[in-house]
């Protein structure tokens, strides 16, 4: 069986793996050059430690393990949670994830170009000002936010919900073991800003908005008194929000990563929600049960969003004090956001207040 993937970002690469390792005949197809993948880079890196579920961890592309999260109040109240999480390079973990890909069998089309799709779903690819028609057995659409695939199965959807993040790496002198989270409404509304740091010199600094994100970037700079002098290069990049009526299969059409929509609404992380994705087509196509619940777990995430999208920033005060309590920092330390269902329970039994802030759902 042929199956075509469009785009060699992390999903499409991750996707193009899992299938080749069934024996599929896997053709993976992106616009650019092969060393420009992961280029510009739109993307903090951070992954929680649920990534070594699906990826041996590699010095290539691991710039950095922390072993603790600040989360800051809009006061300036400050926690500190145990918490293993790694931060990556995005264009080395690409590229490993594209390596791993072609050493199992993927057949690699770098400067491809999808132009359209036919009625009878053939894909036109542009390629060196020529253009190449295919006819696959199995289309996946994994070409990002601005997805054409995603255009083609949603015709009637003018416009896609996004956040725009924006991050600059900054030098100065940062907490390596730590990164930070600052919840503030006046800095990073409808999200939060962080400070994620590479090494003791150099750190990712940034925030997710649906509306001006360069003049909260700003407002964030002079919060934090880091001076704009010290930015080694700026990147934004889009983010879509989970759209639960989305058309993400139709006929041999599937898509995965950030074209479906497969983020997290709490975080917008989406790599490891686009692994999961990849391994739950991978078994459909080799007809196993898929071991991930995707939707219902991306459906809470949205939910936690929607509460936490009308939280003042005194209801942020609120919440952090009540993680403040040692058995929630436990529970927090130990439990991953991936799959927030079980942490909730937990946290809803050992301290009942927190329900209060489910009355927001409605
Ligand atoms: C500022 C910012 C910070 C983020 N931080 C994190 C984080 O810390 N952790 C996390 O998990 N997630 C994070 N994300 C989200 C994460 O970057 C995405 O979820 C992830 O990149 C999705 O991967 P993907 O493979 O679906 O899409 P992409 O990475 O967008 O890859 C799509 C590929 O498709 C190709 N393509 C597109 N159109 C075509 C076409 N017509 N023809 C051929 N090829 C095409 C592109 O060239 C590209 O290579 C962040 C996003 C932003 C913007």
């Amino acid at each position: 069986m042929n199956i075509a993937i469009v785009g060699a970002g992390p999903i499409g690469s991750y996707a193009a793996y899992q299938l080749s390792k069934q024996g599929f005949n896997v053709h993976l197809f992106d616009q650019k050059p092969k060393k420009e993948l992961g280029k510009p880079i739109q993307c903090t890196g951070l992954l929680t430690s649920e990534i070594k579920k699906f990826i041996p961890l590699n010095k290539n592309f691991l710039i950095n393990t922390f072993s603790h999260v600040e989360v800051f109040s809009p006061t300036g109240k400050k926690i500190k949670i145990n918490k293993t999480e790694y931060l990556v390079d995005r264009i080395k973990f690409d590229q490993h994830l594209l390596n791993l890909a072609i050493d199992q069998g993927t057949t690699f089309y770098p400067k491809h170009k999808l132009i359209s799709i036919t009625s009878n779903y053939q894909l036109i690819f542009k390629h060196k000002k020529k253009e190449k028609v295919i006819s696959p057995d199995i289309i996946i659409g994994a070409d990002g936010p601005s997805s054409l695939i995603t255009k083609h199965l949603n015709p009637l959807l003018l416009k896609r919900d996004y956040y725009v993040g924006f991050q600059a790496t900054i030098k100065g002198n940062f907490n390596p073991t730590t990164y930070q989270t600052l919840f503030n409404n006046n800095l990073a509304p409808e999200l939060f800003a962080w400070l994620v740091p590479e090494s003791s010199t150099m750190a990712r600094i940034g925030l997710a908005t649906r509306k001006r994100p360069a003049h909260y970037f700003t407002k964030l700079l002079a919060h934090l008194s880091i001076s704009p002098k010290n930015i080694i290069e700026k990147q934004a990049g889009t983010i879509p929000i989970y759209t639960p009526n989305l058309i993400t299969k139709q006929d041999n059409i599937y898509l995965l990563g950030d074209a479906a929509g497969h983020v997290k609404a709490t975080t917008l992380g989406g790599i490891i929600p686009g692994f999961k994705a990849a391994i739950n087509l991978t078994h459909k196509l080799t007809n196993r049960q898929p071991p991930f619940h995707i939707s219902k777990n991306l459906n809470l995430h949205l939910k936690i969003r929607t509460i936490l999208n009308k939280f003042s920033n005194q209801d942020y005060h609120k919440l952090i004090n009540l993680i403040s309590k040692p058995k929630i920092k436990k529970l927090l330390s130990t439990h991953s956001r991936e799959s927030p269902k079980k942490l909730l329970q937990k946290i809803f039994l050992k301290e009942p207040r927190f329900l209060r802030f489910l009355k927001k759902l409605f």
